[in-house]
């Protein structure tokens, strides 16, 4: 996840390759508690991990359920062994659940059908979210549930029931406050439908019927079949008992599915490769969001798939605007919205009011950022109409305000496709996190920039700050960072323990090494040779005179070149040495040559030693600094000098690190198209 300030994605050109996306929330909680409820082991697939499904495993562990493993472990299947619709007999805990509505609701109607002493509690959030609907239609039946703190809202108090009084007539719930209480009841009602039919009756419109005809399709996985009459009453059969259907697999996140969908109709496909293939929901999906694909093909996307997965290429180009009630798909239909930006003609979206009360007035936020595009938008109380820039050249670059909004994040990352070949900047990356925290990583692992990924170039002498800079600057972008000098260490250290002299007569035996050497710079900072870590091997000061002694020999270097040239990446790389602006990377956009007098980077190497715990003497290191400033100035391989168009920096002692971290981002931020404006 990218936790930066901002994160600037460069143009983008074209898009192909294969995603497989997290799974969705809804579908994850139902059945995780259906297969508790259930009779057997169910062998779940793909459950996606987030806080929501973390407090429900807990709850269904403390239930008495068998969960194997304890969390969800990417890639590998989770086991629940279920209740049999009975809680043992005595059952009384205090369930935390977090601010997870989708195990609330559910888990309460639940456990006051099946019986037993709860506490229901969460966050304080969770307790200013409404319960009051489900808890008066569950004492309709005889459920024994008392209020804790305000009435209507959790923390609940659960004893078991007295179903003595239990209605004839239908329970009633209400439909327009929130469709999880419809959904609790349907999950929870079935246990109690042994003998008879139990009715359930929508008091007043029901919203989000996506959701419900989730619920129903995934009750019918578990073996019970509601019948469904026009949204406004439900009928659990008699004679209903819920049966594991032994493997489950959890879809991906349909609306996650639009990015790329839209991904798929906006960018070209590199030469021989076809578009985009998602995997893990497909055209059967049970997600209403699904039905986004209709209206992207309506766009001109050309769409295949099957049970699990679709495949989406450019179709027509541009593509075609449309003008579509979206009811049916609010929260898919913002990527529409981006989606009209590569549209010839006028794209309007209606029948989107709910867009003004999500996690930010979406209409307004929409309309504000495709302007800053260049786009002509006129937004209504449930319209948004959306004219694209009239050419290339109307296009803007913009820095994208995202509202704390995972959807406007996501959407607006496409419009660097813009044909006006601008980067785009995206505020406050983090929020993805919502749905999605990986949304980005996903995204550089499909598409390729226009031109080759930036490349900010920090070269200057041994004990410069470079490293600390480097490292500092690559956190601020969310950019990857090359460490050159540890290659030449790794180099040097490889020689050295094969016994190859460090000499030029013997310069090419160390390049045919460094050539079959397996490096790993790991996430957590570590670097392993062959799987050994070696992280303190490279560091000692013997290892970088090694290394200085190797890096002057040219079938090195040469055998180090592609090697270097590899980290460069989306969305950017930092890189850290002697020769990145002038030999490795002379086209990058921004070079920095940092210098410091001998004396005060002779101290820094010092400081920086004795933290380690290493033995250091001054005099002994500012000769050694002395010696390899000098090798390295004077070697006829690509010596150490500022490339031309290098902008100076002295990281002097009066000078703070935080000093040049700022000049640098200063002189990236000049180099940028749109004013910085967070
Ligand atoms: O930067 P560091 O001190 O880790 O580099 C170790 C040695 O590797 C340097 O003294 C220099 O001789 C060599 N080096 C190089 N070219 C680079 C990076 C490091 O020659 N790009």
């Amino acid at each position: 996840m990218y936790t930066t300030e901002f994160l600037d994605l460069p143009s983008l050109a074209s898009a192909a390759g294969s995603v497989r996306l997290p799974g969705s929330k809804s579908i994850s909680n139902r059945v995780l508690l259906l297969a508790a409820l259930s009779q057997g082991t169910t062998t779940l697939h793909d459950l996606l991990d987030s806080d929501d499904t973390r407090v429900m495993l807990d709850a269904l562990h403390t239930l008495g359920c068998g969960v194997q493993p304890r969390q969800v472990q990417p890639g590998a299947p989770l086991r629940i062994t279920g209740l049999g619709g009975q809680l043992p007999v005595g059952a009384a805990a205090t369930l935390f659940l977090g601010n997870a509505g989708t195990a609330m609701r559910p888990l309460t109607a639940a456990l006051a059908v099946l019986g037993g002493h709860f506490q229901m509690t969460g966050i304080a959030r969770m307790y200013e979210r409404p319960i009051g609907d489900l808890v008066d239609a569950l004492r309709q039946l005889g459920c024994c549930i008392d209020y804790l703190g305000t009435p209507g809202y959790p923390p609940l108090q659960i004893a078991p029931p007295d179903f003595s009084r239990f209605p004839q007539a239908p329970i009633q719930v209400r439909g327009d406050v929130s469709s999880q209480f419809l959904t609790a009841l349907l999950m929870a009602l079935p246990l109690l439908a042994t003998e008879r039919d139990i009715t359930i009756e929508v008091v007043g419109e029901l919203i989000s019927k996506p959701y419900i005809h989730i619920t129903l399709e995934l009750l019918a996985r578990f073996g019970i079949r509601v019948a469904n009459h026009d949204w406004q009453r439900f009928v659990i059969p008699a004679g209903s008992r819920y049966q594991s259907p032994g493997e489950i697999h959890v879809e991906a996140d349909a609306s996650s599915a639009s990015y790329f969908i839209a991904l798929g109709a906006i960018a070209a496909s590199p030469e021989g490769q076809k578009g985009i293939k998602i995997e893990g929901v497909g055209l059967d999906s049970i997600q209403g969001d699904i039905r986004f694909v209709e209206a992207a093909r309506a766009m001109g996307a050309a769409i295949t798939g099957g049970p699990n997965w679709l495949q989406v290429q450019r179709g027509r180009w541009p593509l075609q605007a449309i003008d579509l009630d979206c009811n049916h798909i609010p929260d898919a239909a913002m990527t529409l919205a981006v989606m009209a930006l590569y549209a010839q003609g006028t794209t309007t979206l209606r029948n989107i009011a709910s867009w003004r009360v999500k996690e930010t007035d979406r209409i307004a936020a929409m309309a504000t950022e495709a302007r800053k595009l260049g786009a002509v938008v006129e937004e209504g109380a449930d319209f948004i109409r959306i004219t694209p820039p009239q050419d290339a050249r109307a296009w803007r670059a913009a820095s994208i305000h995202t509202y704390d909004d995972h959807r406007v994040a996501m959407c607006f990352s496409l419009a660097a496709f813009n044909p006006a070949g601008l980067p785009v900047r995206i505020e406050d990356p983090k929020c993805v996190a919502k749905t999605f925290p990986d949304y980005f990583e996903a995204l550089f692992t499909l598409v390729q920039p226009s031109a080759p990924a930036p490349v900010i170039c920090i070269d200057g002498p041994t004990a410069s700050g470079k490293g600390t800079v480097a490292t500092l600057v690559a956190q601020r972008l969310g950019f990857a960072l090359l460490d050159s000098g540890a290659l030449y260490r790794i180099a040097g250290l490889a020689a050295r323990r094969a016994s190859i002299p460090l000499e030029e007569a013997h310069a090419q035996r160390i390049a045919d090494l460094v050539g079959t050497l397996d490096i790993v710079f790991a996430p957590d900072q570590r670097v392993l040779l062959g799987g050994e870590d070696i992280t303190l091997d490279i560091r000692t000061e013997e290892a970088g005179m090694n290394a200085s002694r190797v890096s002057a020999f040219a079938a090195v270097r040469q055998a180090l070149l592609q090697l270097q040239r590899d980290f460069r990446r989306l969305p950017g790389l930092v890189a850290d040495g002697r020769d990145m602006g002038t030999t490795i990377f002379p086209d990058a956009p921004l070079k920095v040559f940092l210098t410091a007098s001998a004396e005060c980077r002779a101290q820094r190497r010092f400081k920086q030693l004795i933290d380690k715990g290493l033995p250091a003497n001054m005099r002994d290191l500012l000769a050694d600094l002395q010696a390899r400033d000098a090798r390295d100035m004077q070697r006829s391989a690509s010596p150490l000098r500022p490339a031309e168009d290098a902008e100076h920096w002295d990281n002097s002692a009066e000078r703070t690190v935080e000093d040049a971290v700022q000049q640098v981002l200063t002189w990236w931020q000049q180099r940028q198209p749109f004013a910085h404006v967070i």
